[in-house]
């Protein structure tokens, strides 16, 4: 049994077989072999190690022609290793002996090599663990060849395990068969963390290396509640969990029953709660979960993982569908947000050292103005057919959302002239995210309908920690006074100037923070979906005088842990089947 701590991403906790990724997208189950088949696969393994030879010589050959012996050496040194008796009496032993499928004896006996020279104290060897890697490779891509299969076409329940997932890896998981996933990088607040509670599964990232450790087949407990990662557990251990998992089911069952009650608190206080969505299909988690709308639509997801741009009829059938269903119910379309860590089909710059500093968002948008008309068009389009807000992300100055709201009036006037219909009186707000924007509250609020606070990225910005990078991560924090004045005076201002304000970062689907939220002055929350059922239920749990005095004492306190702590005993005390 091995433990890791990661972070928590997405709550819940799945168990089962380890599906092993490696950086090429090998997937390498444990698969065993027929007794009849033996020969078979030994001759296969033969086949392959020898074609693997071959082209390490050939390569050898080539490399000490252009560079000279000493280059050649490296490829010489993977000669020896992929031709030493040793080695190979071992492979065909595993095959041999406990039938195991070539490809799996080959993945588990150089991991184990591998990992001899990782621990290594020598750095100079320990980095050889990277030339084993390199010899299995090339052997698997021998073996495999054209049954080189992704992790699309799955056919029983794993768990998967990778180095990295990007955003839209993860959003293209098979949501049937991926129970859960771990992958060694990775931060709080990365695009990859949020498109795991897209999916509901239970997520755990920045683990840190583990990938030389577990094998497909494995048997591996996701402990999305407090990060933790458990490979080949003991008896005991699974049982804890599989009662854990029961206990998180009968919990999500009891909440169910507040789906058709209002948001409102003991004193009679209207909330709105609202959900977030990546994808269409999630407005039926939104329905589902009684969200009085859509507080946050990241169309950004649209660009992801596909070939070429959507075009406008692409954005108007997925705005069209989640428009429709949620009926006379807001549903906030947020114009692309692309770049940072969701950049993908856009070309890389080289220069761009700093991507959550770099051409994202909005900036992105008013400096690609063929690709931002389009959506504004189907989003406008589509306003036609239900209740349509729109909203600019990262907006950092007046002249920015000046500059947003004039490529918008431009549209409108397209439209007009085409004798499209649209909603001429669509509300347009901007999300707050950036301690800039703050700053200058009074004046945006001035020229918005509405406000959106995304704390993503509002932490990230306000404490200088990037929030996809798992080596800062504990500096990232919402409980933060920094952060939470930020907060404080952006629900002010909104008061001051009559404009609604939302918060549709993960702090306010975090139980946690929402008495403080409550007391603060917040009335609309947008979440996850699958985080509205408990939200609500701190809501009718408390009243407002109650949450504020808990939001004077935390404006008083002077640190992240200390606040943290003290919300954290409120919950327990007030609702206790939610406190951690
Ligand atoms: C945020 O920054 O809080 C936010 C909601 O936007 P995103 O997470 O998509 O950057
Ligand atoms: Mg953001």
């Amino acid at each position: 049994m091995q433990k890791l701590q990661g972070i928590a991403v997405s709550p819940g906790v799945a168990i089962g077989e380890a599906l092993v990724m490696d950086n090429e997208g090998f997937r390498i189950p444990r698969r065993f072999v027929a007794r009849d088949t033996v020969e078979g696969e030994l001759e296969r393994l033969g086949k392959a190690i020898d074609a693997a030879s071959n082209e390490i010589s050939h390569n050898r050959d080539a490399v000490s022609q252009e560079l000279g012996n000493k280059y050649g050496a490296i490829f010489e040194a993977h000669f020896q290793m992929l031709n030493d008796a040793q080695l190979r009496n071992e492979l065909e032993e595993m095959i041999r002996e406990r039938h195991y499928s070539p490809e799996y004896a080959v993945s588990r006996t150089l991991r184990r090599y591998a990992q001899v020279f990782q621990k290594l104290e020598s750095r100079y060897l320990a980095e050889r663990a990277n030339d084993i890697f390199d010899i299995e490779k090339r052997l698997l891509r021998h073996l495999l060849g054209l049954r080189r299969e992704g992790i699309s076409h799955l056919t029983s329940s794993v768990v998967v395990l990778a180095h990295n997932l990007t955003p839209s890896e993860t959003a293209n998981l098979d949501r049937e068969y991926v129970l859960g996933f771990v992958t060694e990088i990775g931060g709080l607040g990365s695009h990859t963390a949020i498109v795991a509670e897209a999916l509901e599964i239970p997520a755990v990232v920045g683990t840190g290396p583990f990938m030389t450790d577990v094998s497909g087949g494995d048997l591996v407990i996701i402990d999305g509640d407090q990060g933790l990662v458990i490979i080949q557990p003991d008896e005991e251990t699974v049982a804890r969990y599989r009662h854990e998992a029961e206990e998180i089911r009968t919990l999500a069952t009891q909440l169910e029953a507040l789906r058709d009650l209002p948001a409102e608190t003991a004193d009679g206080i209207s909330i709105k709660l609202y959900g977030n969505i990546e994808f269409p299909y999630e407005v039926d988690h939104c329905i589902d979960r009684g969200a009085d709308g859509v507080g946050l639509y990241r169309t950004e997801f649209l660009y992801l993982g596909v070939e070429k741009e959507p075009d406008e009829d692409v954005h108007f059938q997925a705005y069209s569908r989640v428009v429709q269903t949620m009926g006379s119910r807001p549903v906030t379309i947020r114009t692309f947000d692309l770049g940072a860590d969701k950049i993908e089909h856009l070309p890389d710059p080289e220069d761009e050292r700093n991507p959550f500093l770099g051409l994202r968002s909005i900036r992105l948008a008013l400096r690609n103005l063929p690709m931002f008309r389009t959506q504004l068009k189907a989003a406008l389009r589509a306003s036609a057919l239900g209740n349509v807000q729109i909203m600019f992300p990262l907006v950092s100055t007046l002249m920015e959302l000046r500059q947003a709201k004039m490529v918008l009036a431009d549209v409108m006037e397209d439209l007009d002239e085409h004798g499209m219909e649209f909603n001429r009186d669509m509300a347009i707000g901007i999300m707050v995210e950036v301690p800039a924007t703050v700053m200058m509250i009074e004046d945006f609020a001035e020229e918005v309908d509405f406000l959106s606070i995304g704390t993503n990225d509002l932490i990230q910005y306000t404490l200088a920690v990037d929030r996809s990078n798992k080596d800062v991560v504990g500096l990232y924090n919402a409980a933060d006074p920094a952060v939470l004045k930020l907060i404080a005076i952006t629900i002010r201002a909104a008061a001051n100037k009559s404009i609604p304000v939302n918060m549709c970062g993960q702090m306010s689907g975090n139980p946690v923070y929402t008495m403080l939220l409550l007391g603060l002055g917040l009335r609309q929350f947008s979440v996850t979906p699958s985080a509205i059922p408990e939200i609500k239920k701190i809501c009718r749990s408390v009243n407002i005088e109650q949450c504020k005095s808990i939001a004077e004492r935390v404006m008083a306190m002077e640190n992240a842990r200390d606040i943290n702590s003290f919300l954290k005993r409120q919950l327990r005390n007030t609702v206790p089947e939610l406190g951690q």
